[in-house]
This record gives C-alpha cells, structure tokens and sequence, in this order.
C-alpha cells in the first residue's frame, strides 16, 4: 500500500489492524509533509511490532536515520538515491521479507472478542457464539497486549467492552446476542408467510420434528430462541444416546441435526423468539420477538425448560461475572488450575464436573441431597469417586457468594447441622434443574400447575374431552388440548425427560400431525 503522507499511512494501518491484515514491512521516508518517518514508525509500532522497518534517508538525514534505530527500532536505513534499485533496494526488501517471513504466524480469521474475563457482557457474547458453533478468538484486555492495541485502532474505551470486530473489519461495542447475529447475517426471519409445520424450539424433539417434518415433505420452519440445541447444545458428552458407544457432545449432535434438518430443506430461524400463539380458524398463527406473524396448519412446542435459578444474597448481582448456570463447556478452558464449585447433583452436574476436572485445580459439588445416588447416573457417580480433583459435599447449599467485580468466595451452608463455612472461590456453576417457560402460551393451551404442557390421556377428564375440543375424536397422543398444536419433549407434562425421549417424540409427533393433516 502507498500513502502520501505519515498521517494518511497511520489511518490506513488502523484500518488493516481492525481487519487483522499483517503488515510485513514498513518503508518509511523520513522526510515527508507533517510528520517525519521516525515520528510515523515510532507509532506504528504501537500498532504493529512485529513488520519491519526501512527509513529512506538523504544524507543530511544519517544521524536522525542512526537515533531512530533506538526510538523506532529500525532494522535498516537505505540512502537515497537507491539507483540502481537491483542493486542498492531489492536485496535489502528481500532480507527483510524473509526475516519477517521466518518468524510470521497467520493471524487468526474470525471474530475477535475484546473484554473483560468477568464481564457478563462479554460472557453473554461468547456464551452465544460458541453455542452457534461460531469460532471466535478471546482477547482478554487485563493479559493480552494486542487487546488494547484493537481498542485503541477501534478508538474504544474500557467502558465501552465487549469490542466484536468481525472479519471484515466491522466493529460492534457493548452489542447485544441479537445485535452480533444481524450483523453475521444469521437468518432471524421466516421466508414464508404460511407453513404446514411450524417448531417451537430447537432443542433435541424441535430438531428431530424438523429433520422428519421436513423429510416427509412437510413445509417446515423450526424457530430457536438461543441456539439449535437446547439443554443438550451445553452438555459436553452425552452417554447414552443410540449409535454412539463413545458418546457425542451435545455441540456436535445440534450440529449435525442442523445439516440433515437444512439438507431436507426445513427453515431455521435463530435467534428468534416466539412471544405468543393464537388460533384464526383453521391457522395457528405465531407472533415473533421482532413482532413480525406466521402461520401455519400445526405448531409443535419443543420449548424445553429453563434453568432454576437459586436464591441467595450475590448470586444474582455475580450472575455472568463468576457465576454461571448451565454454562458451555467452552468455559471450562477459563479455569485452568483453578479452584471451582459445582451446585448441583444431578447428570447435567457430574458431567460438568468430569469435563472440568480435566482443567480446573480442584472442583467441588454442592449437593443438597444426602448421597449422589439420587439423583445420578451409576457411570457418572463412580467416575466422579474415581477422579482425584473432584471433592463432593452432600447435605450442602450455597449460603451467599460474595465479591466486588467477581466471584472471589462463597458461604456453603450444612442444612443438617446448620453449619457455615466461606471459602475462596474462583467461579460458581449452577447445573439446578429447571422448569418450563411455558406462561407465554394462551389459556386454551393447558398446562400442569408446574407450567408443563398436557397432551394426550392427560386432558381428558372422567373420560371428556377437553373444554372446546370441536374434533369428533380424543387428542392424539401428543397433540394439546387445542388441536393442530402439537407438543414434544422436556416441556410436556409427564415426558420422560432427556435427548433420546424429546428426539424420539418429535419424530413421533411428525407423525401424529400427518394424521391430523389428512383428517382435515
Ligand atoms: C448440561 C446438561 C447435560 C445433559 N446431559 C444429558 C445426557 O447425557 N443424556 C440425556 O438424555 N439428557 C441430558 N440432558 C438433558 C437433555 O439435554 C434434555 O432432556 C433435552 O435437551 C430436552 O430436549 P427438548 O428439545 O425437549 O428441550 P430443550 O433442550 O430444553 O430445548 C428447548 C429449546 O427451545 C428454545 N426455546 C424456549 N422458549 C422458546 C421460545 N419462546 N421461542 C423459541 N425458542 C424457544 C430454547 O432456547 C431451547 O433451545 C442434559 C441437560 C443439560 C443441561
């Protein structure tokens, strides 16, 4: 690239710095309009350390060309004139190509992420990314130096972080999940107007309705309010699922249900909300976050159920900032040689807790219940005794987590003797169940008083049918007590409750909603 000036020159290697574009070497006049060639490399360098450096000097210029070799650290100074250039230019370009060559590593090409370790914000941005399977590099402003050479060419300041800069040099401060999605061109909006079949959640049962939905020849769209994969998109190994003796994580089963959904020609929409379902005739008709309506014959709620929060002073105030609830196992590389505690007593949280103890110095389980037993799988229990780092501490509660900016201790509560102890922590992770996010959905939708969906024999009362049922049938096995609006996995009243049900319910469901179809 050429410049004109030092200062048009400094705009440009900003501009390439966002980009994250690597500058091999710098060839700089020392005499130029409004800033010397040493004042022009001693900023550079600021941005970019590692190009080499030539000065082109005049003769009367030697000794400024000799001082910058300390200031600007130049590698060379080549005096003018440098006819002919085969002889007194070239040779020196190449040496300085090849040098810089020798000790270059390609910079990374994706989105960079630039913040604060224990900013919510930050962990908001990357929680949703990785969840996308979007690769992103973390650039941590207290430890990485190139994190505020980016602030700096982005002309951010700290209050202003996360910084997303996207390949294209693009940047985004303080964005929102849906802010980061528009500007990736992830799709947020429906293609149609009108569907045969519109999925409620991208979890295991609404991919599975999809892949088969669509599969049958059904016009199918699955919208997903996070990311395709629900609950099991944040578990790092699923043991017992068909078909993989070794097991898979739940990143790479949304993954591939994804691909065979999209190659049977279903639509996915996310991140996307549906805020609110009504019925006009024979349409079911949808309203989305953004507002915006679709209708469809059938509606299948795969809407999963969302973590229970606990309750105790810190806790929320910390949320994102040390303290997280089911979190990616991304995360896990956060904590290496540290010292963490698990809430939790359940399957979600021994996984956790193998998956971490291979980074983390020690972890702990809070487990409110008096032995493991309960509420874990037998695998899971004898791993956990097996694993060296891992301490686990029944009848316990979490009491309080205290810290200014971050988690930094936490009080454990014994609930039978009453007892509390505080103990350093570096990070909490919640793994405490959960319940549906259901109170969204209509009346005529009837729901159990925990807020689960019934379906099937459930709604049938003394052998009636529900209130306003019209069909001159019961409710298929899956089909809620509004017809055409089907419902499958976690969220439906008295499911079974884990991948293979929700995925073998939605393939059951497609089924039951061809029946429907042909029926009306
Ligand atoms: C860490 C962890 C580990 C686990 N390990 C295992 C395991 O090893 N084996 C096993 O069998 N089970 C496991 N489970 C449980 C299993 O993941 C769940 O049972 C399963 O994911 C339920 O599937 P689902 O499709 O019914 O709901 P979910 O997975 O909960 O998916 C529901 C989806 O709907 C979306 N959604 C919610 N509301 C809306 C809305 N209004 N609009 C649009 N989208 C919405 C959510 O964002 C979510 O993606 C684990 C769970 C966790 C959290």
């Amino acid at each position: 690239m050429a410049a004109e000036s030092g200062r048009a020159a400094l705009e440009a290697i900003e501009q390439l710095k966002i980009r994250n574009d690597p500058i091999a070497l710098f060839l700089v006049d020392q005499r130029m309009p409004a800033m010397s060639g040493v004042e022009f490399l001693e900023s550079a360098l600021r941005l970019y350390p590692d190009a080499k450096r030539a000065l082109l000097t005049a003769y009367a210029d030697t000794d400024a060309a000799i001082r910058a070799i300390n200031s600007a650290r130049i590698d060379h100074y080549l005096m003018k004139p440098w006819d002919p250039p085969e002889e007194r230019l070239y040779g020196v370009v190449d040496d300085l190509l090849d040098d810089w060559q020798a000790a270059f590593r390609p910079p990374f090409e994706g989105i960079r992420i630039v913040g604060h370790r224990w900013s919510p914000q930050s962990s908001e941005v990357r929680d949703f990314l990785a969840r996308n399977l979007i690769p992103y590099q973390w650039l941590n402003v207290e430890t990485e130096e190139s994190a505020s050479q980016l602030m700096a060419a982005c002309k951010t300041d700290a209050g202003q972080l996360p910084l997303v800069i996207f390949p294209d040099g693009t940047h985004l401060t303080c964005p929102t999940p849906n802010r980061v999605a528009q500007q990736l061109g992830l799709k947020t909006r429906a293609e149609l107007p009108f569907y045969d079949l519109i999925v409620l959640g991208g979890g295991p049962a609404g991919l599975a309705a999809a892949v088969y939905g669509a599969a049958d020849g059904l016009k199918t769209l699955l919208v997903e309010r996070e990311a395709p994969g629900g609950q099991a998109g944040r578990s790092s190994r699923i043991e017992n699922y068909l078909g993989f003796p070794s097991g898979l994580s739940g990143t790479d089963l949304a993954r591939r249900a994804v691909i065979q959904a999209k190659r049977f020609g279903a639509e996915i929409v996310a991140p996307q909300e549906v805020t609110k379902v009504r019925v006009e005739g024979p349409s079911r008709v949808v309203t989305l976050a953004d507002g915006s309506e679709i209708g469809a014959h059938t509606l299948l709620i795969a809407t999963g159920i969302a973590f229970r929060k606990i309750e105790a002073p810190g806790v929320e105030e910390l949320n994102g900032a040390g303290v997280y609830y089911y979190a990616p196992m991304t995360e896990a590389l956060s904590y290496r040689d540290m010292d963490i505690f698990i809430v939790g007593g359940a399957n979600s949280a021994g996984q956790a807790a193998i998956y971490f103890s291979r980074y983390a110095n020690s972890i702990t389980m809070l487990v409110r219940g008096a032995s493991l037993s309960s509420g874990m799988s037998q695998y899971l229990e004898d791993q956990i005794k097996a694993t060296k780092n891992i301490v686990v501490r029944l009848n316990s509660v979490v009491a309080a987590v205290k810290g200014s900016a971050r988690c930094e201790a936490i009080t454990i509560r014994n609930i039978s003797s009453g007892q509390e102890e505080t103990v350093t922590a570096c990070a909490l992770f919640v793994y405490a169940g959960a319940v549906p996010h259901t109170s969204w959905l209509p009346e005529i939708v009837e729901r159990d008083p925990q807020g689960y969906v019934l379906s099937g024999a459930h709604l049938m009362r003394d052998g009636k049918r529900p209130r306003d049922w019209t069909p001159n049938r019961d409710p298929f096995y899956l089909e809620t007590s509004v017809p055409g609006i089907f419902v499958a996995g976690d969220v439906r009243h008295r499911s079974a409750k884990g991948v293979t049900s929700g995925v073998g319910e939605g393939a059951m469901a497609v089924k039951l909603i061809h029946q429907y179809l042909s029926q009306t």
